[in-house]
C-alpha cells in the first residue's frame, strides 16, 4: 500500500495503473462503516484509493473542524490490512490555496434538511469531491447511505458535471444496538452514548406504525412524542418523511414509491443524523 500526500504523487500513481479504480472519500477516524465502503470497492476493482482529508470548507464557523478526531496512523494500518492500494492524505495546502477563487454552489438539494442548518456545508462537500474526483479519476466511487442527502447530492454532481464515475451506495453500518456508526460518536460520554440510540429507535418506532398510519403528519407527531418521552435529553433538529429521490417532504406514504425518514438530533451537544427507508405494504396486504 502507498501513502501519498501530494497531488503530483497521486497523479503519477494514477497514470501508471490500468483497470478500474474504486474510490472511497473519507475524513478519517475510520470505523466499520468506512471499512464496508472500502471492502465493497476492493471486491469490485483491482485498485482502491481511500482519501483521508478533513475538509475545512464543509464545516461552519461554529462547527467541530478543530476538534474533529484525527487518527491517521491507525487509519493507515487498518486500510493496509484490508488490502487498499493507495491512501491519499493531503495537507490542507495541497487541496486549497488562500488565492482560490472557485467555489461551487448547489441549489435546491443542498438547502433542504441538513443544508438548512449547516449553511454552505454541501457546497464545501461538492467542491472537495470535484477536486478529488479530478485527481483520483476513479471508475466508481462509494458513499454511505448513512449520509443520505450527501449521496443524492453526489449523484447529482456527477450527473450534471459529466463525471464518468459510477456512484455506489453502501447501506448504513450500525452498532449492535442500532446506533449508526459515526466518527462523531467518539465525542459522547457513556451516558450520551446510551441516549444516542434514540435516533435509530425513533425511526424503527415510526416504521411499526405503518400501515396503521399513512399520513406523514400523524407518523411524525407520534415519532416526536416517542422521542420526547423516551429520550428527554435528546434535542431534535428535524424529523421528516421524504421521497428519497427528490428529498421533498411527502404528505401521504403512497405519494412516493420510496419514502424515507430522515432525522437529525443533538446528544450532549453532538450533532447526529440517521435515516431509514419506510416499508409500506402493497394496498392488498394492508390491514
Ligand atoms: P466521513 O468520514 O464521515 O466523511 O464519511 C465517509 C464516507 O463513509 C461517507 O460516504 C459516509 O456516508 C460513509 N459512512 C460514514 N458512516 C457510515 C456508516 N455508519 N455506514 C455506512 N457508511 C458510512
Amino acid at each position: 500500500m502507498e501513502l501519498l500526500t501530494t497531488r503530483a504523487e497521486l497523479r503519477a500513481w494514477r497514470n501508471k495503473v490500468h483497470g478500474s479504480v474504486g474510490f472511497v472519500p473519507t475524513m478519517g477516524a475510520l470505523h466499520e462503516g468506512h471499512l464496508a465502503l472500502a471492502r465493497q470497492s476492493l471486491k469490485d476493482n483491482p485498485w482502491t484509493v481511500v482519501s483521508i482529508f478533513v475538509n475545512p470548507r464543509q464545516f461552519g464557523p461554529n462547527e467541530d473542524y478543530e476538534r474533529y478526531p484525527r487518527t491517521l496512523e491507525s487509519d493507515v494500518r487498518l486500510l493496509e490490512s484490508l488490502g487498499v492500494s493507495v491512501v491519499f492524505a493531503p495537507p490542507v495546502e495541497e487541496m486549497y490555496s488562500p488565492e482560490d477563487e472557485v467555489v461551487l454552489s448547489l441549489t435546491r438539494l443542498s438547502r433542504l434538511w441538513c443544508g438548512g442548518y449547516r449553511l454552505g456545508h454541501f457546497d464545501g462537500v461538492a467542491l472537495v469531491l470535484t477536486k478529488l474526483f479530478h485527481l483520483v479519476a476513479p471508475t466508481t466511487a462509494y458513499f454511505g447511505e448513512k449520509d443520505f442527502q450527501q449521496v443524492r447530492l453526489v449523484e447529482k454532481l456527477v450527473e450534471e458535471l459529466f463525471f464518468p464515475i459510477r456512484i455506489v451506495r453502501v447501506p448504513t453500518v450500525r452498532e449492535p444496538d442500532g446506533l449508526a456508526m459515526s466518527s462523531r460518536n467518539a465525542y459522547l460520554s457513556p451516558r450520551g452514548r446510551a441516549q444516542a440510540v434514540a435516533l435509530y429507535k425513533t425511526l424503527e418506532y415510526i416504521q411499526t406504525l405503518v400501515p396503521q398510519y399513512m399520513l406523514t403528519e400523524d407518523l411524525l407527531r407520534e415519532g416526536r412524542q416517542y422521542l420526547e418521552t423516551r429520550f428527554p435529553e435528546v434535542k431534535l433538529e428535524y424529523l421528516a418523511i421524504v421521497d428519497e429521490y427528490s428529498l421533498e417532504r411527502i404528505e401521504h406514504l403512497r405519494q412516493s414509491a420510496a419514502p424515507r425518514i430522515l432525522i437529525a438530533a443533538y446528544v450532549e451537544g453532538v450533532r447526529l443524523i440517521d435515516n431509514m427507508p419506510l416499508r409500506v405494504p402493497e394496498e392488498e396486504e394492508a390491514v
